[in-house]
């Protein structure tokens, strides 16, 4: 079984936030399954500074205008094909320029990706390589599936995994003639969306499969607050999106090798004492304080609900409480995280950047980690916390509901909870989650073992690559038994 991914992100190559950790964990777990995968990346800097040695797998002179080639390279157990586009790729920031505006050219970088992506599916490598199946990632990814369906390529089939609805890649409808885009297609019907070109809708439509990366963000997608004007294409499908929750990789991930927290040497609590000492040290937190220590990692978006924190922060450091938080993005809440770290010197400490090392140190080191988003597809925050013992805070919102066991009554007594729950978007559930953590904290029995529990909580991708495992065969099946038939006509 042949697989190729195709996705802008991928750990430890590139990355943003959590499409990066999936498109590097799942590979793994599925070649652990047998299943031949190759990522298709685009040639950003970080992807190019280790591949660009590798073997020229396929080119051309022109796409969109542009020489291509692909370089295929392993690297850190992946088997990684490189879209070497530099004109396209090799730039500073992504998606956006340094000042935070989109790349202007960002319909025909991720153009690229999709159409090489599909030539490769529909020709082969150089070498004789060809996919059974094309695993497209977001709207990045999404127009594969339609260029493929656009010529007549019926033997290769094709699943789009939905990360995050509210990204779509939308763009002047004026572009389609340029981006290749079929005419007939530029209806309701098919990627016209208000009068615009929609990359992400264009994969919903002609993915033979489309899954998400839980089981409740699976059921909001058919909802107009979760699905952003898209709820409708989905529901038109003749098979809804299947939710598959995200796993993470527990190598990376392992408290106890962890380089970045060399205190956890026994699978147990006890590494944790001398972590969060030092991670108070570098946030400049005063160690006399004697409430739970509150931790976010985060991009700084509307999605992730922070605004609610801020709210609620002067009541959170008058019971002790302290709040570290390391995350970049929105400029005005990055601006007030750093006033709020200034007026509350000694209770709050902030980093605004992006650090790996430091994220793993925090999960290590927090008592809690918040993650009171107004919409979460999966999350991977809470997984990393739970796995580090630091209990999650989170809204019940999508993954975050299918992650988290709330420590109501029932849960507590029956010995299972993992961490709290609250209804999204409220400011005021907030607060009694939050009070809710205190209490348990002042409980150390009761607050260990919730530790323990969340220490324990299964959080791998063995279970998810066999569900994606099972997806393949069944698409494989169904296009053979299209061939079959069609051959007796
Ligand atoms: P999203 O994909 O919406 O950003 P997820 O929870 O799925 O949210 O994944 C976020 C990932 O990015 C996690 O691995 C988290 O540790 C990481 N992350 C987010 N912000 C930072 C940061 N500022 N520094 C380091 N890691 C970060």
């Amino acid at each position: 079984m042949r697989v190729l991914f195709v996705a802008s992100e991928c750990v430890p190559l590139v990355k943003t936030g959590g499409l990066a950790d999936v498109a590097g964990a799942l590979p793994k777990a599925l070649t652990a399954k047998g299943v031949d995968v190759r990522v298709l990346l685009p040639g950003f800097p970080g992807v190019t500074a280790l591949t660009s040695q590798g073997e020229t797998v396929w080119q051309d002179d022109d796409v969109f205008g542009k020489p291509a080639a692909v370089r295929r390279a392993a690297v850190a157990g992946l088997d990684v094909l490189a879209l070497d586009m530099p004109e396209f790729f090799e730039r500073d920031g992504l998606y956006v320029t340094p000042e935070g505006e989109d790349w202007p050219d960002n319909p025909f970088r991720f153009a690229s990706l999709a159409w090489v992506a599909a030539r490769i599916a529909r020709d082969g490598l150089q070498g004789g390589w060809r996919p059974d199946i094309v695993h497209a990632h977001d709207w990045q990814a999404a127009l594969a599936p339609l260029y493929l369906r656009d010529w007549g390529v019926s033997d290769v089939a094709t699943i789009l995994t939905i990360h995050n609805m509210s990204y779509q890649g939308v763009c002047d409808a004026d572009l389609r003639t340029d981006l290749n885009l079929p005419e007939a297609g530029f209806t309701s019907q098919g990627y016209e969306f208000y009068g615009k070109v929609n990359f992400l809708k264009a994969g919903l439509i002609h993915s033979d499969l489309v899954t998400t990366v839980s089981p409740t963000y699976a059921r909001e997608l058919e909802s107009p607050e979760f699905g952003w004007g898209l709820e409708g294409v989905l529901a038109a499908r003749q098979e809804r999106a299947i939710g598959i929750l995200n796993g993470i990789d527990t190598e990376l991930w392992d408290p106890m090798s962890d380089p970045a927290v060399p205190s956890f040497t026994t699978r147990s609590l006890s590494g944790r004492k001398a972590a969060r000492k030092t991670l108070l040290e570098t946030f400049d937190i005063d160690p006399g304080r004697t409430g739970p220590v509150f931790a976010v990692v985060s991009r700084l978006t509307d999605q992730k609900g922070l605004d609610l924190l801020l709210g609620i922060l002067p009541d959170m450091l008058r019971v002790d409480g302290s709040l570290i938080l390391l995350g970049s993005g929105d400029r005005r809440l990055e601006e007030a995280f750093r006033v709020a770290a200034r007026d509350h010197a000694g209770s709050v400490g902030v980093r605004i950047g992006y650090d790996e090392d430091l994220a793993h140190r925090i999960y290590a080191g927090a008592d809690a980690i918040l993650v009171p988003s107004r919409f979460e597809p999966c999350g991977l925050t809470q997984m990393y916390a739970m796995r580090y013992g630091a209990l999650p805070v989170v809204a019940r919102t999508g993954g975050l509901a299918d992650t988290v066991i709330d420590a109501n009554a029932a849960a507590i007594s029956a010995g299972v909870a993992t961490g709290f729950q609250f209804e999204p978007g409220s400011r005021e559930a907030f607060a009694n989650a939050i009070a809710k953590v205190f209490a348990v904290f002042h409980e150390p029995g009761l607050w260990r073992q919730m530790q323990r529990n969340a220490m324990r909580h299964p959080v791998g991708w063995d279970g998810p690559a066999e569900r994606y495992v099972d997806l393949y065969a069944r698409l494989m099946a169904a296009k053979e038994g299209q061939r079959r038939f069609s051959g007796t006509r």
